[in-house]
């Protein structure tokens, strides 16, 4: 046995990300589309998710910090333009190769003080309450737009709060404000809808959206079937098989016992791997496209799966957790979370293989 029979194989497949960016750009023409690839990508790869879009002709990428930013241009080379959401930290004044989000007055002083070519995006608070400038710092900034000194700004920015509940009145409430907002400010292009934004309409359409997990193939519009094409599949092996007699427990706290003879398939994953331990007895995999129930506690390393109605299967075959069958967002909803937790806690001990973009 090679070393990878032991280990899960983690797809990412390159070519549904792009046909999904290329689909949210056509919803949201004739406004461009940014790639939002912070936390790797949503842990499916920064660099190898960044070439393809670029080579799909995306020209904008947004990243949380600064690091990423660096890594990313690494990867990407000098032709696309990156902005770090985070901010820089004081004393990143020379990368004028990232574009810093300016998010309160303080880096909008700093940033004045920088080579006048450095570009960058000034983000608006409008009802998110976590980063930039709330209304008194733009009312600041609206009287006296000299503070913004040489700055050349690509973008005014803000975000969303409830995009994926199109009934919510915030949407609205945040989309005038925005609106005001950038009238009181110098012209520059805008940018407001996230994945979920690009599906709220033409009053939510700008130059420039920022869409991340609706490119991972996590459904932007929880309510209505998924429009977006499925990413990720993730390949368990088996590593034992068991036969246990009708009373037997399984696994840590003995929270599953068997109510007749059972056989059982241990399988290389676990809470360490981004398998939250919160999907302990609550979901199910594939083996050859029929469900198989997890049973017991998920630990560390290792699940249990119930496998008496599955007698062909063995050892080195490998179990289906993530795929079409069961996307990110149904396990979101057997451990209580959202997909975009599923696919940023997935672990650096996989074996990742990316299908061309
Ligand atoms: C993460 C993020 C996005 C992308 O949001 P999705 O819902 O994943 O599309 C867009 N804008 C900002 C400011 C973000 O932090």
């Amino acid at each position: 046995m090679g070393i990878e029979a032991t280990q899960a194989l983690l797809t990412v497949d390159l070519g549904a990300i792009v046909a999904n960016w290329r689909d949210l750009r056509a919803r949201h023409a004739p406004g461009e589309v940014a790639g939002v690839v912070k936390a790797d990508a949503y842990g499916l790869g920064a660099a190898e998710v960044g070439r393809a879009l670029c080579d799909a002709g995306c020209r904008t990428f947004f990243v949380a910090h600064l690091a990423e930013g660096m890594a990313l241009r690494a990867a990407l080379g000098p032709g696309p333009r990156i902005a770090v959401l985070n901010g820089f930290p004081p004393g990143a004044d020379e990368d004028a190769a990232l574009v810093p989000v300016l998010n309160h007055l303080g880096d909008v002083a700093a940033h004045a003080a920088r080579p006048p070519e450095a570009g960058a995006i000034l983000h608006v608070d409008t009802g998110m309450a976590r980063l930039g400038l709330d209304a008194k710092e733009l009312a600041v900034l609206a009287e006296d737009p000299g503070r913004l000194g040489g700055i050349r700004l690509l973008a005014v920015m803000s975000h969303l709060a409830c995009a994926d509940e199109p009934a919510h009145p915030l949407n609205a409430r945040q989309a005038a404000r925005f609106a005001e907002a950038c009238a009181r400010l110098p012209p520059a292009p805008r940018s407001l809808a996230n994945s979920s934004g690009i599906f709220l309409g033409a009053d939510y359409a700008t130059d420039l959206a920022r869409a991340g997990c609706a490119l991972y193939g996590i459904n932007p519009t929880p309510d209505q079937p998924n429009p977006m094409r499925q990413v990720v599949t993730l390949d368990a092996p088996v590593l034992q098989m068991r036969e246990i007699a009708s009373g037997d427990t399984v696994g840590y706290g003995a929270t599953w016992s068997a109510t007749q003879p059972a056989r059982v398939a241990t399988v290389a994953l676990g809470y360490a791997d981004g398998y939250l331990r919160s999907l302990s007895g609550r979901s199910a995999g594939t083996f050859q496209g029929r469900p198989i129930r997890l049973i017991a506690r998920v630990s560390m390393d290792l699940v249990t799966f119930d496998a008496t109605d599955h007698p062909e299967l063995r050892v080195g075959d490998r179990i289906r957790v993530i795929g079409p069958e069961r996307t990110p967002d149904a396990i979101a909803a057997d451990a209580g979370t959202i997909g975009y937790e599923i696919l940023t806690s997935l672990g650096p001990r996989y074996r990742r293989v990316q299908l061309p973009g």
